[in-house]
């Protein structure tokens, strides 16, 4: 069975540094308008920082019938945090988010799928801050951060917090997040469709997408991150609306946080068993 695709996106600001022209919020709203004309209502992840900023679009956000959760008080990824910061940037992002939606937020996106065998201490302490889900598990062997061996579809860590991994396709080393981001831009529309009837993405499938996946016109600069791939950060972002458009034509499923019946019949991973 196909469900419907959930939109996501995360909500950051992707410059070189501080002098550049700030595009994120104008990106953010031309997506807002895309989900207003089908009427979908999906998850926005939003940095910490980037609320303290630009308060009024994460109003927006929430106002427009958004689910707003965090991705980090900053795009730090979990490796670089002690439990103790990761609590504080939790307690202290959730309660602007509270404050700018008017009701509660219970979910977290790390930074760059960030939550790997190593950083497992983390499921405990958002569990502790009063988070009942995570989206933030790639769960395959990946150049950046992957957990090869947790379950694909949705489960819960054992702190009872429930797990969305990202939906993957592919074989072996060459395993990816394809339904959003990068991956989307690059592959054709039918190798989409034909990669969600090989690959079933359980009952979450989810798309995730930046404003700068929707920004042609942005200068190019060299992103440290992506190394000598920086330039595919640049392909296809035209079209990315048109892909959007294709992968949500059969329907939108609802936010994530409504999807908590999905994980708790998933089962409880315990990953130091493995
Ligand atoms: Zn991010």
């Amino acid at each position: 069975m196909t469900r419907p695709v959930i939109f996501t996106l995360d909500l950051e600001d992707h410059r070189p540094d501080d002098t550049a022209e700030i595009r994120y919020p104008d990106r953010c709203r031309v997506a807002l308008d895309f989900l207003d004309e089908r009427r979908v209502t999906g998850t926005f992840f939003v940095v910490g920082e980037v609320a303290e900023a630009q308060p009024d679009l994460v109003r927006e956000v929430a106002d427009r019938g958004h689910e707003l959760a965090l991705h980090g008080w900053t795009h730090t990824h979990l490796t670089e945090l002690e439990p103790r910061a990761l609590a504080e940037q939790a307690v202290r992002g959730r309660a602007l988010l509270e404050d700018l939606a008017g009701r509660s937020v219970t979910g977290f996106r790390a930074p760059t799928f960030s939550l790997v065998p190593s950083t497992v201490w983390a499921t405990e302490v958002l569990v502790e801050q009063g988070f009942t889900y995570s989206s933030s598990v790639l769960a395959a062997r990946n150049p950046l951060f992957g957990f090869p061996g947790a379950p694909r579809t949705p489960f819960l860590w054992p702190s009872g917090l429930a797990e969305f991994p990202a939906p993957l396709a592919g074989l072996g080393p060459f395993t990816v997040p394809y339904l959003g981001g990068t991956y989307l831009r690059l592959l054709p529309s039918p190798v989409v469709a034909v990669a969600r009837r090989v690959f079933p993405p359980g009952p979450t499938p989810w798309t995730y997408l930046h404003p700068y996946d929707l920004d042609p016109d942005e200068p190019y600069w060299r992103v440290p991150d992506a190394g000598a791939l920086s330039p595919l950060l640049w392909v296809g972002r035209r079209h990315m609306l048109g892909k959007l458009d294709r992968l949500l034509a059969q329907g939108a499923g609802v936010p994530l946080g409504e999807h908590l019946d999905d994980a708790r019949r998933g089962g409880v991973f315990h990953p130091e068993a493995r």
